[in-house]
């Protein structure tokens, strides 16, 4: 038959659950072979039941999995992501725990239709190695890549000068650097335009988010980063834009949901019939603006650019630096100020390590959350 089955990891977050809202409505082109979530039982187990995967994974079971079959531990990511009747991984998993999964299901050849931009900041290099070897692909979730991939798929020898990536500005947009120093958790976590994880929203308040999309497009597109560049656009319509070499733009928009980004993901370069997003409707949308960003107070976009530049494990100092100090935020423990203050110290104290593999990487990826964790948590 023509389904292809889809693994899901991180099944019961906010693009996990998208991408399950998405698949109820195209039951006829995809069936979903595995779940996975982290701690959330409850809603795993009705994912489970709703969805009938071949495959379930639970990384953490707190007071023991009850549900017989299941697998438990990390390890659970990289099973997931490898069976054989999976043949698109969407990895919807948070930050770095994510690595592992997206390397060995592009050694086994799959598609995977990756949200886990962490992976491609912490290890963008040994993600294509993994693809080269074993025949496997990535198709970005993420809306402004999305955008991108979007602009210049079928368009061979189109040669591409310059992409653009958009970004909301983050609740914290319009605020003197000053009073940024007083930026609340709650400030922090209502996002104007978008509905998300408690992690990327603060990444796109502090727009440390934009930095490792750089990153991330650095690596997806091939393109050196004098010639990626970020703009602000408070009403993410567009999602991103791309210059051709002969100074054509190309942009592509819609109305703020990740339901198509995720689709496409799926059925790339082609389209399906779908009817989860609302007509587009630009009047009702409104005036479109755009802005420079204002480095002086979202400096970890400028550091996030330059460890990316830097490259070797500096992209991942950056971010386990970021992760860490948000984690910290998220609890409290640390202002909203210190998250870029955190990634910069880190990034002076061990952005030059060791970068060779996997390994090093995730080396680095600890020294930096040690690092971090020594120094600002209370
Ligand atoms: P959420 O926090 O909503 O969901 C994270 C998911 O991953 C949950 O299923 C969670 O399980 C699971 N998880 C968390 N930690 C681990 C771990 N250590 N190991 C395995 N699984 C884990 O995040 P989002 O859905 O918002 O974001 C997911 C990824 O997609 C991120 O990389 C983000 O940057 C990216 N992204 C998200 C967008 C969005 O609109 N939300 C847009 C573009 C990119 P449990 O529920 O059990 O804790
Ligand atoms: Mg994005």
């Amino acid at each position: 038959t023509g389904v292809r089955g889809v693994a899901i990891l991180g099944s019961t977050g906010s693009i996990g659950t998208t991408a399950l809202r998405v698949l109820a409505r195209q039951e006829d082109r995809f069936r979903v072979a595995a779940l996975t979530a982290y701690g959330n039982a409850a809603l795993l187990r009705a994912q489970a039941d709703r969805f009938g995967p071949s495959f379930v994974g639970l990384v953490t079971p707190n007071g023991g999995a009850d549900d017989a079959g299941w697998c438990t531990g990390p390890a659970c990511l990289v099973e997931a992501a490898t069976r054989d009747d999976a043949d698109i991984v969407l990895n919807a998993v948070v930050g770095a725990a994510g690595l592992d999964a997206t390397l060995a299901a592009l050694r086994a050849g799959k598609r995977v239709a990756l949200a886990n931009k962490e992976t491609l900041v912490v290890a963008g290099e040994l993600a294509h190695q993994a693809a080269c070897a074993g025949g496997g692909e990535i198709v970005p979730v993420d809306s402004e890549h999305s955008a991108i991939l979007q602009c210049i798929a079928g368009r061979p020898g189109q040669e591409v000068r310059r992409i653009v990536l958009t970004a909301s500005g983050g609740p914290f947009r319009t605020w003197p650097r000053e009073k940024l120093e007083r930026a609340t958790l709650a400030d922090a976590l209502q996002h104007p335009t978008w509905s998300m994880g408690r992690k990327i929203t603060v990444d796109s308040a502090t727009l440390a988010n934009k930095a490792l999309e750089v990153i991330e497009a650095h690596f997806l597109f091939g393109l050196p980063y004098d010639r990626i560049e970020v703009v602000v656009h408070p009403q993410s319509v567009v999602h991103s834009f791309v210059e051709f070499v002969d100074g054509s733009v190309l942009a592509q928009m819609g109305v703020p949901s990740m339901e198509l980004p995720v689709l496409y993901a799926l059925t790339h370069p082609e389209r399906v019939p779908d009817a989860g997003v609302p007509p587009f409707d630009p009047v009702e949308l409104g005036p479109l603006t755009f802005e420079r960003v204002r480095h002086d107070a979202f400096p970890a976009l400028r550091l996030g650019v330059e460890a990316g530049r830097a490259g070797g494990a500096a992209p991942a100092v950056f971010n386990a630096a970021n992760e860490c100090a948000v984690a910290l935020f998220l609890e409290g423990r640390i202002g909203l100020l210190d998250i870029p203050r955190a990634i910069e110290s880190a990034l002076a104290a061990l952005g030059g390590a060791p970068a060779g593999s996997r390994d090093a990487l995730l080396a680095a990826d600890a020294g930096a959350r040690r690092h971090v964790t020594d120094r600002f948590a209370c």
